[in-house]
């Protein structure tokens, strides 16, 4: 039996699969994570994202998260990846994604049960009187964009860091982890606190690990019991395509 083959059959006896997602998914869809070679922060200073410098230099924050999160992201469509996970969530096999990216693709990929443990940049929330507005609504060529009913400064609802994770998403995360037996970690290094534990805790729990990353992460030799070093879109098709065999 090969990887996919392996994965396939461990879907169709798991009792509830749950997929961990990261920044890795959506680099076929033109999206670069964060870290490696293409990665964002060689070509970005990370301090943009901090929120205490974020309140000090909105504009200048606001010009770098334009030109990444809404100039960048708008262009980019669901991959293979997103929409084979959509389809399983369709045919009632995987209960849950967790996702720490905030480009909505998975949204737009069809999957609905989606937890957004780092919310999302469809929103902006002012930062002084809670309002929140689709950022498509604003016009984002005036930077910083302000808030209609206080004139607050706006920022994305995604967190930044030195943010807390948004509730009730970060407990339902968490739970949904304790239930799951089945754990497809998608395209994440691990780096990134809380988030990194949640596949630790999955596998404390007993749930096989199956990794999907062209390269090793800080889970592949720690958790991963099936790992497969592959892109995630032709790695996801050919899982669907195995499963499909089975059935
Ligand atoms: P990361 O940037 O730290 O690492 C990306 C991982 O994806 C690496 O392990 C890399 O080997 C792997 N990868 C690269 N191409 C891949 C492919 N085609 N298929 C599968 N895997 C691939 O990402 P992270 O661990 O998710 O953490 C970084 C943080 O960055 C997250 O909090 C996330 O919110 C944020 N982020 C999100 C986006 C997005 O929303 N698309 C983009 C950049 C960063």
């Amino acid at each position: 039996m090969n990887q996919y083959q392996t994965t396939a059959d461990l879907i169709k006896k798991a009792r509830r699969v749950t997929a961990f997602t990261g920044a890795g998914i959506s680099a076929e869809s033109g999206i670069p994570p964060f870290r490696g070679e293409n990665g964002l922060w060689n070509q970005y200073d990370p301090q943009s994202l901090e929120i205490d410098w974020f309140q000090r230099h909105p504009a200048e924050s606001w010009r770098v998260i334009h030109e990444i999160f809404y100039s960048a992201f708008a262009k980019a469509k669901p991959n293979p990846a997103h929409l084979t996970l959509a389809e399983f969530e369709r045919r009632g096999i995987l209960k849950t994604i967790i996702t720490q990216n905030i480009d909505n693709l998975h949204f737009e990929a069809g999957s609905q049960n989606v937890l957004e443990f780092h919310g999302n940049s469809r929103e902006l929330i002012c930062l002084e009187c809670g309002n929140r507005i689709l950022a498509e609504k604003m016009d984002l060529q005036k930077l910083p964009p302000l808030c209609k009913i206080c004139g607050g400064l706006l920022k994305p609802d995604f967190v930044f860091f030195g943010e807390m994770i948004p509730e009730p998403t970060q407990t339902l995360s968490f739970k949904e982890t304790e239930l799951s037996d089945l754990f497809l970690l998608i395209g994440t290094t691990g780096a990134v606190m809380p988030a990194a534990l949640i596949p630790q805790q999955a596998k404390r729990n007993g749930a096989t690990i199956v990794e999907i990353n062209p390269e090793e992460s800080s889970y592949t030799r720690a958790i991963t019991d099936v790992f497969i070093q592959n892109k995630a879109g032709e790695s996801m098709q050919e899982i669907l395509k195995a499963f499909d065999l089975l059935s």
